[in-house]
């Protein structure tokens, strides 16, 4: 730290993210990307735009807005494009978060964004099995974000939980982050429509193969909307670049593709969950597209470091509260078979 930063960052712990090896040596299953690449239109969308990277891109993601718009079922008014889902979580945090509570086990940058600009953050313990008490969050006062399904545990409330959670505080803004809703959960966009302090954020990081291009979305009423604009309009209007742009829009249209993988990665996931409880592992029930491992024999550095030199990458989050789990993105059918053998000869060599 210099002697120049600003004492307000002075104990900035920022956000880790997953390691991204640089050499293909590994089965990566630790950041919870696609295991497949972008269909052939959006490869295609993406390189004819290249060739006009020396002019500026629209600043209102008109076309994908309005392919966005129609996807998600809500207005053009409704609907703003992001530099990923971290970009709306950001400027809902900034915008939204003098007070603020969120779940103690979830997302890891929500709590840097807390500090990041000084919130009074209420951290809500989940109950022993790991899940959301929605009751919890009923009349807060505060802003409230909750990830749903919830990462790492993947567990998911219902509509009808989330929507007591938005009606019992509607003097504040509630954030419902949908990043995993495609493999399992059921969107309350439609509820935007109902009430005014909603804003669901949705990426395609993860369901539509696009977690190098950067592309997230917010989507609220016209009045949230027009915040998190200004705010995106002080920062960086070209916040969504070219090539992303025409990517997103192209793989809008490819989006029944990319439904039928997300519910294929579903079906994985829970054939994989069942041989792991078989193996004697203990796991939450998830809808996204990992899975939350403990047990078998293995302490949650075991499995990943055991399993790092066996070519596998997983999550391993140390030193705290979940430090005996991990969490394993779900992978192809023939990734998800090398993991499972792989786990089950560290438990043997346990033994
Ligand atoms: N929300 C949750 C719960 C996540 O796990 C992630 C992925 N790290 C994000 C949001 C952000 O995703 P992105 O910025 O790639 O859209």
């Amino acid at each position: 730290m210099s002697s120049f930063l600003d004492k307000r960052f002075a104990s900035l712990e920022a956000y880790v993210p997953g390691e991204q090896p640089k050499d293909a040596k590994y089965i990566k299953l630790n950041t919870n990307e696609s295991p497949y690449p972008p269909s052939p239109a959006v490869a295609e969308a993406a390189r004819a735009e290249a060739e006009k990277l020396n002019l500026y891109c629209d600043p209102d993601c008109t076309l994908l807005r309005r392919e966005a718009a129609a996807l998600f079922g809500v207005g053009e008014e409704n609907v703003l494009a992001f530099n990923g889902s971290d970009e709306v979580l950001e400027f809902a945090f900034m915008a939204y978060g003098a007070k603020i509570a969120f779940p103690s086990i979830s997302y890891g940058f929500y709590p840097v964004f807390a500090r990041l600009f000084g919130s009074d953050a209420l951290k809500v313990p989940l109950r022993e099995d790991m899940s959301i008490d929605h009751r919890d969050y009923l009349s807060l006062g505060r802003t409230v974000v909750i990830a749903n399904p919830n990462a790492p545990t993947g567990l998911a409330l219902s509509p009808g939980q989330i929507e007591e959670i938005v009606r019992s505080n509607s003097g504040s803004v509630v954030v419902i982050d949908e990043a995993y809703v495609d493999f399992g959960a059921e969107s309350v966009i439609p509820l935007t429509k109902k009430y005014d302090n909603l804003l669901v954020t949705r990426t395609f990081s993860k369901s539509h193969s696009l977690a190098g291009a950067r592309l997230g979305f917010g989507i609220a009423g016209e009045e949230i909307i027009r915040d998190l604009n200004t705010i995106r309009n002080s920062t960086n209007p070209y916040n969504v670049n070219r090539m992303t742009q025409a990517a997103g829009t192209a793989a809008i249209r490819d989006n029944e593709l990319y439904m039928s993988r997300c519910r294929a990665v579903a079906r994985t996931r829970d054939r994989i969950a069942d041989e792991l409880k078989k193996a004697g592992f203990e796991l939450t029930a998830s809808k996204a597209n990992f899975l939350f491992v403990r047990g078998g024999g293995l302490s949650g550095e075991e499995i990943y470091s055991g399993l790092r030199k066996r070519g596998v990458l997983v999550r391993w989050f140390s030193g705290g509260a979940i430090s005996d789990r991990v969490r394993v993105s779900v992978g192809t059918e023939e990734q998800m078979d090398v993991f499972l053998a792989e786990l089950k000869e560290l438990q043997n060599e346990k033994k």
